[in-house]
């Protein structure tokens, strides 16, 4: 990536990591790299922290479609951070060898009520934040589909298959499958309501459409990612695979299937 020469760093400052993010720096410099302090200016992101911190930084850094993003935990790999901090070796290595690749990684675009949307790189949610269940009338390309009611619905990308959706027995999907997939948090199964109750792995051309029935007592809340948004007053929400892609700059022999090893067999 020889254009590439500006890089913006994103983590939250502490005392025990500022020497090693030195170190960092003293390494961007000797390998020709600028440290810029506007994202506007970057045409790399590098996120120090874990998968929760990487996150994050794509959602302060505002989903740059343009740039490349990195992720560097400190101490031990995530699903996102490939480099670690405590291993400065191997990322000087990797920036001399060819063994790093980029990889496009498919984000959710969520809007509601009509409003700006927002990208979600592992999950949006949408949950009752008070004791009563919710009512939600699930739509797929039109079609009413189901009226769900219980404790709410996570809609996953293919990289966030293996955090909350993983947790709500959700299949683990190969991120080369555009596609978002649709779990249930404690669906109330009756005579009055019915939904589907296995997981929906849903084709990246396919739109979602929820609309929240309101009663009037009704509080959900709804989750992008790691941040959490009050709809209170909205009643539809949107979900599709977006055109745009998080660019990653991913170690090859550090691919999904070794890290879905490594995590949880
Ligand atoms: P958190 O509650 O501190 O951490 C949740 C855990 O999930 C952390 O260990 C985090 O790794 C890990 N994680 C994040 N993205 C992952 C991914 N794509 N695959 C596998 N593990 C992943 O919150 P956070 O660190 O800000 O992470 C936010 C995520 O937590 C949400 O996007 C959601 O997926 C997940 N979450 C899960 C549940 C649940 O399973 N019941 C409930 C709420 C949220 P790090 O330690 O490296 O940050
Ligand atoms: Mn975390």
């Amino acid at each position: 990536m020889p254009e590439r020469r500006n890089v913006y760093l994103h983590y939250v400052e502490e005392e025990k990591t500022k020497e090693k993010v030195d170190r960092l720096r003293e390494l961007g410099r000797k390998y020709n790299f600028r440290l810029v302090d506007n994202v506007k200016d970057a045409n790399i992101i590098a996120s120090i922290g874990g998968d929760g911190a990487f996150l994050q930084s794509l959602r302060r850094t505002d989903f740059q479609e343009d740039c490349l993003y990195l992720s560097i935990n400190d101490g031990h790999l995530g699903f996102y951070a490939d480099f670690d901090l405590e291993d400065l070796e191997s990322i000087e290595k990797a920036m001399q060898t060819d063994m790093v690749e980029v990889l496009r990684y498919p984000v959710l675009e969520v809007t509601i009520d009509g409003q700006k949307g927002f990208y979600c790189l592992n999950e949006c949610s949408i949950r009752s934040n008070v004791i009563k269940t919710f009512v939600v009338d699930i739509f797929i390309d039109g079609l009413h589909f189901e009226t769900f009611r219980g404790d709410g619905l996570v809609i996953s990308t293919p990289t966030g298959s293996t955090a909350y959706n993983k947790s709500l027995k959700g299949a683990i999907v190969d991120p080369r499958l555009v596609s978002m997939q649709l779990t249930e948090m404690a669906s109330l199964d009756n005579n009055n309501y019915r939904t589907l109750g296995s997981p929906l792995l849903l084709s990246g051309d396919r739109e979602l459409v929820l609309q929240v029935v309101q009663d009037g007592n009704d509080h959900p809340i709804m989750g992008v990612d790691n941040e959490a948004l009050s709809i209170r007053h909205s009643k539809e929400i949107r979900v599709k695979v977006s055109e745009r892609k998080v660019k990653m700059l991913k170690l090859k022999d550090n691919s999904f299937l070794h890290k879905v090893k490594r995590s949880f067999l």
